[in-house]
């Protein structure tokens, strides 16, 4: 594997990181600290084409690839993970129609996210269903006229409060049923200049019958950048072409979106654990006790070489595991566990050492380490907890 990057990516590296160093990080604690979605940035990163990665060819013109993905999020996550989570979440919930959407849903579902920089959100985790989502109660029955309608509450739904596109996992026919289906709910379009309070939670009447109701935002520990809601849906009228490949694939298009997104997850982790790392190394060449720089102390030293480990041997996984899905090799879903699993280590790791080795200023808020260590956490759950990574591997290697 030669790990040279090429023209391009080193580009999109280039280019990401200009962005980060100039748009993202002289003012992300003064975002953090607003509560406000940052829709500034969002649309300039649009603009500069690094939203919505997972679209194809036949509908943007371009395709970046996996690999490219993975760098772009790693780029953008070294400047805020509630930022690149809230962009990657277009991926998350657009990944399945370009994978199992025909050509009409592709154009359909996909074209309005290269016409405008709109948002979109993945609804699979439920109050009662977390890491076991097959125990989802959410579903389509179908009605005498042919249609569908869609029941059922999801929690915990990034850019819920703004997003103009719902993909839904669901039961079908009843809410225990046996099969799963993926079913696509447009909303209204909502832009970034749309004045729409998001504040107390909104209704939306669909102009296609039913209505999708949106809680308010969650007040949350970390990556305070990204939006976290949750969403009801109340006899939501789904026709059949809004239905994603087979209705009775839904769970089979779970793990081909989750073998795409865990690295992206990973990149996420390893963004923020070099994150850290860059802070602690500044903070403590500055930094002098007991007449040396903090860096200098051998026992001091040694933290900053676990933190420089963790970030490099994150990294390798990351671009192992992007690897393996750019060539779609059987084995994918392994890698792409084992890399998210270790950069939420890494990023929890750098964090929180990072965090000590700041001591007392770390803190305090005005230091960014302290809100790096608040964000890591999120690393370790979403996407499936430790737990799950750890049970998917097992059960591959025995
Ligand atoms: C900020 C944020 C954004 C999110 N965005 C989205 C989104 O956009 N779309 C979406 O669908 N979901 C999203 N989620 C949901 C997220 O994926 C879930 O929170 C996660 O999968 C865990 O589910 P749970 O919270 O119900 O925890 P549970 O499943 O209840 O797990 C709780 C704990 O139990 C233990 N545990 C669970 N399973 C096992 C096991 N098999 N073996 C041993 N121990 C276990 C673990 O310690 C785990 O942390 C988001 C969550 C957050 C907090």
């Amino acid at each position: 594997m030669d790990f040279t990057l090429s023209e391009n990516q080193q580009m999109y590296v280039d280019t990401v990181s200009r962005f980060v160093k100039n748009e993202i990080i002289p003012h992300v604690l003064e975002l953090d600290r607003s509560h406000k979605f940052p829709w500034d940035v969002i649309t300039k990163a649009w603009e500069l084409g690094i939203l919505n990665l997972s679209i194809p060819e036949s509908v943007k013109g371009y395709e970046i690839d996996p690999i490219s993905t993975a760098l772009i999020i790693k780029e953008l996550s070294y400047g805020d993970t509630g930022i690149s989570t809230s962009a990657m979440c277009n991926d998350l919930a657009n990944i399945v129609i370009a994978q199992h959407g025909s050509d009409e849903q592709k154009s359909a579902f996909l074209g309005p996210f290269v016409e405008k920089p709109i948002l979109a959100s993945f609804c699979l985790t439920e109050p009662g269903a977390g890491s076991d989502n097959s125990s989802m109660t959410t579903f389509i029955k179908k009605g005498a006229d042919g249609t569908y309608l869609l029941n059922g509450s999801k929690c915990f739904i990034t850019n819920a409060s703004h997003a103009s596109q719902y993909t839904v996992f669901c039961k079908v026919g009843k809410p225990t049923g046996n099969f799963m289906a993926c079913v696509i709910v447009p909303s209204l379009p909502l832009l970034p200049s749309d004045p729409v309070d998001v504040a107390a939670g909104r209704e939306i009447n669909l102009p296609g019958g039913g209505k999708v109701i949106i809680g308010k935002p969650e007040d949350k520990l970390g990556q305070r950048l990204s939006n976290t809601a949750t969403v009801t849906f109340e006899d939501v009228v789904i026709k059949e072409d809004q239905i994603i490949g087979d209705r009775r694939l839904g769970f089979k298009y779970i793990i081909d979106v989750l073998d795409y997104a865990r690295p992206m997850v990973a990149a996420i982790g390893v963004g923020l654990a070099r994150r850290a790392l860059d802070v602690t190394l500044a903070y403590t060449r500055e930094r002098k006790q007991f007449g040396q720089r903090i860096c200098d102390l051998p026992v001091a030293r040694e933290t900053l070489v676990q933190m420089w480990k963790k970030v490099e041997l994150s990294e390798m996984a990351l671009m192992k595991a992007a690897f393996k899905v750019q060539e779609k090799k059987e084995d994918r879903g392994i890698y792409a566990s084992l890399a998210k699993n270790v950069a939420a280590e890494a990023a929890l790791f750098c964090a929180n050492e990072g965090l000590h080795l700041h001591g007392g200023y770390g803190f305090m808020s005005e230091y960014e380490i302290s809100k790096l260590a608040r964000d890591a956490h999120i690393i370790d759950i979403y996407e499936g907890v430790r737990e799950v990574q750890h049970m998917i591997i097992g059960r591959e290697i025995v």
